[in-house]
């Protein structure tokens, strides 16, 4: 649930937030959601994984996938090609 722009190097960047510790998601980490909830995504590292869940309704209450499978998800349900959008933010850096 926790995407957030932060500024880095005046920067503005988009990160994913650990809902368990608050920290910053760097190279695997999880998404996670109730099955038979609202469809709301909350993200966490694998080591908060377990303490997230338990926070929350347990273990059995929660779905989740590897974050790095999410980008690729969201790809091919928005109907973008990786190529064609990384070339646009290629595009829009050099601004
Ligand atoms: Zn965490």
């Amino acid at each position: 649930m926790a995407i957030r722009i932060r500024i880095i190097d005046d920067l503005s960047c988009p990160v994913i937030e650990c809902d368990h510790c608050g920290k910053v998601i760097e190279r695997s980490g999880n998404y996670e959601w109730k099955p038979d909830g609202d469809g709301m995504i909350y993200f966490t590292h694998k080591r908060c994984c377990r303490a997230f869940e338990n926070e929350h309704g347990g273990r059995s209450a929660w779905f989740c996938n590897e974050v790095d499978c999410l980008p690729v998800h969201l790809l091919n349900n928005l109907g973008i090609k990786y190529k064609d959008a990384a070339a646009k933010v290629g595009r829009l850096a050099e601004l």
